[in-house]
């Protein structure tokens, strides 16, 4: 049996605009492939333990061949077999995504596949640059083009000339020059010049409105106006770079009245949130609705305490790690967190063992939520304590005519005494510890060091995000020695000419500015030399008017 591969659309770049069955996959995906324009919170979302392969890989300018991807999609349903192998692409796969080429050398291969479409660059960047491809009286039809063609795809192609790489020649120029609906290019910014003329010279009105759309769905997107006798000129002016969609026609000049992205208040704002994932959605849907691209980089991550090779286990009496050769011993089993509940029943089927085991025991949660994933499991609970606390749970528990000795309790490294105390013959099985992040995953590293600030709402999530972005940056030990030159210098003009020995606080290599709650927070983020805006209450509400605020005052 092999694995099945989704060829699944990351849509433009907005985390919000993936669909759900999109997300659905990367949460559980094995091994994720990716392409260089899927934005970092996308990649953000997949499964934390999969497999991350990135073919889209531009610091060396060494993208992988096609026929490489190809077969690599091939391997890995080999190498998992069962396996969920995402193949995510941005935009949509099967416009001109090449998803048609993959699909048919996966339907060689024999191996199940699946497209999960996503929404194309080409009508929803317009749509965030306020410009719809399609108005009554305007426009009643619009067509997507490429801009580019591979020298192989056509016979009609001519030779690459001076400075023009790969020129569209096979398009049908007269036809589209004569078309009346909104003309939509991809990857045609490299040869506008030449399309712009060839449409001209076809008929095309050379006063008919243009938008190149830069970085759309970035915090760098751009509109750049100009008409089709000023494409080229525009270009060069302006500098438009790639990605960047072109859309020409009447509609274009509804996005000087409807332009609403660019009016958010935080719009242009990348800002990295350090919350640990659970805390920080509440945080990021809020900025990301004012218009800011979020980047959740959580400073502590969860793990399973596998028995053998604990070292978090506390030596007291009734603490130890996971032995469900034991579990026979219990009556009741009381969890109190998702985490504890995860781990427990992961370890518990890795170890060869299912639900069975659990028959005829009494199950108690401290709350809803804990609830509700234990249900997940097929598992009712038993005993809720109404106040939803650890105290409450333990009183519970204290009540029920059970020997204490037979209640196990199922908890992390870092929980607290209170279900101890109250039941102090039960045992308590840590079966998850809490660990501070050791590093950023490869992909993640340039976003966050390319972002405008950083939002701490601990001095331990400081002390974290110091220490692993000093890591890639201390002398020698750095894991990213080669292209290190490239990630610093990429994020601003500013820090190029910043050489390695001058990069000795986080805040030199990373956002200067911090988001701070609490006045802990904000001394530990001076003290590593971030300049530091802070909130007036220790709330996430009033951090994010502060942040509001602030930029505000700068623009
Ligand atoms: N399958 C993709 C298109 C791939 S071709 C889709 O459906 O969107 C790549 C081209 O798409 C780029 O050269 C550019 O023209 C356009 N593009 C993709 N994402 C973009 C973005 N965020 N902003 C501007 N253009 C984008």
């Amino acid at each position: 049996m092999k694995g099945t591969v989704y060829l699944i659309g990351a849509g433009p770049g907005d985390p919000g605009l993936l669909t759900l069955r999109g997300k659905e996959i990367l949460e559980k995906a094995d091994v994720v492939v990716y392409d260089r324009l899927v934005s970092p919170a996308i990649l953000g979302m997949c499964n934390p333990k999969a497999k991350m392969v990135d073919v889209g890989k531009m610091p060396t300018h060494h993208k992988v061949k096609q026929s490489e991807i190809n077969r690599l999609l091939v391997q890995f349903a080999c190498e998992f077999p069962g396996g969920v192998i995402a193949r995510l692409k941005g935009g949509d796969p099967f416009v001109f995504g090449r998803g048609g080429e993959e699909a048919l050398e996966l339907v060689a291969a024999g191996v199940e596949f699946e497209v999960v479409p996503g929404i194309t660059s080409a009508i929803s960047v317009p749509a965030y640059a306020g410009i719809p491809v399609s108005h009554r009286g305007i426009a009643t039809s619009f067509h997507i083009i490429t801009g580019h063609e591979k020298a192989e795809s056509s016979s009609n192609v001519i030779p690459a000339q001076a400075g023009i790489s790969s020129v569209p020649v096979g398009l049908d120029f007269p036809a589209l020059a004569h078309c009346p609906g909104t003309l939509i290019f991809l990857m045609g910014v490299a040869n506008m010049d030449f399309i712009a003329r060839r449409l001209m010279e076809c008929g095309k009105d050379p006063k008919t409105p243009l938008a190149f759309i830069e970085k759309g769905m970035t915090p760098y997107q751009r509109t750049v106006m100009a008409t089709l006798e000023t494409a080229g000129e525009t270009i060069a002016r302006e500098n438009v770079t790639a990605p960047a969609i072109t859309i020409m026609g009447g509609v274009v000049e509804l996005g000087q009245t409807l332009a609403w992205k660019k009016n958010l208040p935080l719009a242009g704002k990348r800002l990295v949130v350090t919350r640990a994932a659970k805390q920080a959605s509440g945080i990021s849907a809020r900025l990301t609705a004012l218009g800011a691209e979020v980047i959740e980089t959580p400073m502590i991550e969860t793990r399973d305490v596998i028995p053998a090779t604990s070292s978090v286990i506390p030596a007291k009496a009734g603490i130890s790690s996971a032995d469900f050769n034991a579990l026979a011993n219990f009556d009741i089993l009381a969890f109190t967190s998702t985490n504890g509940v995860e781990s427990f029943f992961r370890q518990l089927f890795a170890a060869g063992y299912d639900v069975r085991v659990l028959a005829g025991k009494k199950i108690a949660s401290v709350g809803k939520i804990t609830e509700k994933k234990l249900l997940e499991y097929g598992i009712r609970c038993d005993y809720v304590p109404e106040d939803h606390t650890g105290e409450g749970l333990g009183r519970l528990l204290a009540s029920l005519l059970v020997d204490h000795s037979r209640i196990l309790l199922l908890q992390g490294n870092l929980a607290d005494d209170t279900l101890l105390k109250l039941l102090p013959q039960a045992t308590r099985w840590v079966v998850y510890e809490t660990l501070p992040v050791a590093e950023l995953p490869e992909w993640k590293r340039e976003a966050v060091v390319g972002a405008d600030a950083v939002v701490f709402a601990s001095t331990s999530a400081v002390e974290n995000f110091c220490s692993v972005i000093l890591s890639y940056t201390t002398l020698g030990a750095s894991p990213l020695s080669g292209s290190y030159a490239l990630w610093v210098g990429e994020r601003s003009s500013e820090s190029k000419d910043l050489n390695r020995e001058s990069l000795t606080t986080p805040a030199s290599c990373s956002p200067r500015l911090a988001f701070c709650i609490g006045r802990m927070t904000e001394s530990a983020a001076r003290k590593h030399g971030f300049e530091t805006v802070t909130s007036d209450e220790t709330t996430m509400d009033s951090l994010v008017k502060k942040i509001v605020e602030h930029y505000k005052k700068e623009s």
